[in-house]
Parts: C-alpha cells; sequence; structure tokens
C-alpha cells in the first residue's frame, strides 16, 4: 500500500476518535478538550492502550480491559468510517471539476468530512443538530471559500457570493418553511436544525451544490423510508431523523461534483427545463 494512503488512513481513523468524543460530550455538555476519556461504565482513566483508533478495540475484543463492560462497536466503527471518508478526499472535487484536488481542497474535505460525521450520529442519537455545530461549520466553510476565491483559486468564477447567497436563503427559506408548516398543519415540518444543516451545506456547496443535496436528501429518505416499511424495520408514523439523510447528501456532492448528480438525476431538476 502507498505510504501516503496508510498515513491518511491512520490519521483519518485519530481524528475519528476525537469524534467519537465530540458526539459523546456535546449533546452531554461535557467539555471535550481539558478531560481524559474515561470508561462509560467503571469510570477509570483510558491510557494510551486504549486509545489506539480500530486496534484498540480489536485487541480488547470489545471490551473494557479493567471492568470488561462491552464497548460498542459503533467507536472503532466511527474511526474506520472517518479514516475511509478521509482517504476518499484525497479524490473528491471540492469545490472545482478537477480531476486531482489541490491540498487546500483536500484538508478542507477533512474538516467538512469532521463536521458531518459528528452531526449525522449526534442527530441520529439524540435527534438534535447543535447550532454549535452547524453555525461554526457555516463559518468555516464560507471562510474557506473565501479564503480560497482571493488567495488560491485563480480562475475569474465567482464562488463566496454565490455561497453566501446559498447559505442565507437556505437558512431563511427553510425556516419560513417550517413555521409556515407549523403554522398550517400545527405539525413540524423539517426541524430548524435540519435548515440550519441545509444552510450549512449551502455555505459549502453553493447554490447548485445545495440544490443536488436538497434533491438528493429527499430522494435518499424516501427510497430508505419505502424499503424500512416493506422490511418492517420502521413502523408507520415513526419520527426518523433526517439530519443523517442531509449529511450523506453534502457528501455525495462534495466528492463527486454538482454537475456529475446533474447528469446522473437528470429529469429530477424538472424547473431547470422551464
Ligand atoms: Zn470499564
Amino acid at each position: 500500500m502507498d505510504l501516503s494512503i496508510l498515513i491518511v488512513l491512520v490519521f483519518g481513523s485519530c481524528i475519528g476518535s476525537f469524534l467519537n468524543v465530540v458526539i459523546y460530550r456535546l449533546p452531554r455538555k461535557i467539555s471535550f478538550i481539558f478531560k481524559r476519556s474515561q470508561c462509560t461504565s467503571c469510570k477509570k482513566n483510558l491510557n494510551i492502550l486504549d486509545l489506539v483508533p480500530v486496534l484498540s478495540w480489536i485487541l480488547l475484543r470489545g471490551k473494557c480491559r479493567y471492568c470488561s463492560t462491552l464497548i460498542s462497536i459503533r467507536y472503532p466503527l466511527i474511526e474506520f468510517i472517518t479514516s475511509i471518508l478521509f482517504l476518499l478526499c484525497l479524490f473528491s472535487k471540492g469545490w472545482i471539476d478537477d480531476s486531482i484536488p489541490s491540498l487546500f481542497i483536500v484538508i478542507s474535505g477533512w474538516i467538512l468530512v469532521a463536521y458531518i460525521v459528528s452531526l449525522c450520529f449526534i442527530d441520529y442519537d439524540y435527534m438534535i443538530l447543535p447550532n454549535s455545530l452547524t453555525y461554526s461549520g457555516s463559518l468555516v466553510g464560507l471562510f474557506l471559500i473565501f479564503y480560497y476565491e482571493k488567495f488560491i483559486s485563480k480562475t475569474n468564477i465567482i464562488f463566496f457570493f454565490d455561497h453566501f447567497c446559498a447559505f442565507v436563503f437556505s437558512l431563511i427559506g427553510f425556516l419560513v418553511f417550517n413555521l409556515l408548516i407549523k403554522i398550517i398543519i400545527r405539525k413540524p415540518g423539517l426541524g430548524d436544525g435540519d435548515a440550519k444543516l441545509f444552510a450549512m451545506g449551502g455555505a459549502w456547496l453553493g447554490l447548485p451544490g445545495l440544490e443536488v443535496t436538497i434533491a438528493l436528501s429527499f430522494l435518499i429518505s424516501s427510497v430508505f423510508v419505502v424499503f424500512g416499511l416493506i422490511f418492517k424495520r420502521i413502523k408507520r408514523g415513526q419520527y426518523i431523523p433526517f439530519g443523517p439523510f442531509i449529511c450523506v447528501s453534502i457528501l455525495f456532492v462534495w466528492f463527486f461534483g454538482p454537475t456529475f448528480w446533474f447528469e446522473i438525476l437528470g429529469d429530477i431538476f424538472w424547473w431547470k427545463y422551464i
């Protein structure tokens, strides 16, 4: 295996290990910087050997070294997923349809992946998308695209303005939409967290990217719900968090670029033909 690929995988799994901490502590409002990691059951501080991503879990056979409580496979899984997504960032389109992304785009992709993985699993666990993540994620995205346009890209394409509009339009648009739904059918439509996550998608992906993200997330979630009902994995009327579908869609757009999806999905974007 190429050494650089191995380094990216190891680096990604270490970030994944940190994201586990964020996912566990952020909704519980525990500081995730100044506190050592503990076993959630016996509260013993974990040492460096217990914290090697993926490998510790395998070597300890999924049990705490001190109290033998089973450790969820979620932890190594999130480390593994993060490392694979970090690797995919080496080949992703990001903001431009280049075949090989620049280092700046790769690193931006890693930052996006870190936000998306945290948001996805926090929403899955708690059905919330913390403002601290969606707002800071939007600001970071807008800053990166601003920096990219000012100092890195040499083309005359206007990036920042497009991304800023996508952020503002989707934030206001979805929040107003939610309010109207609440008034008209007296049930929550999308969550406000979902609106802010779409806005973050707009900040990162711009207007065309946002369009694809919205279409993809509704498409993927409908397929998921239909299959879930057929195979009786979800019940009628069961509440399913929408955030993970938006998260997956944002990454799909980042990895393949909006153009790819416009070509694949084609007719779904009917308003383009009016
Ligand atoms: Zn323990």
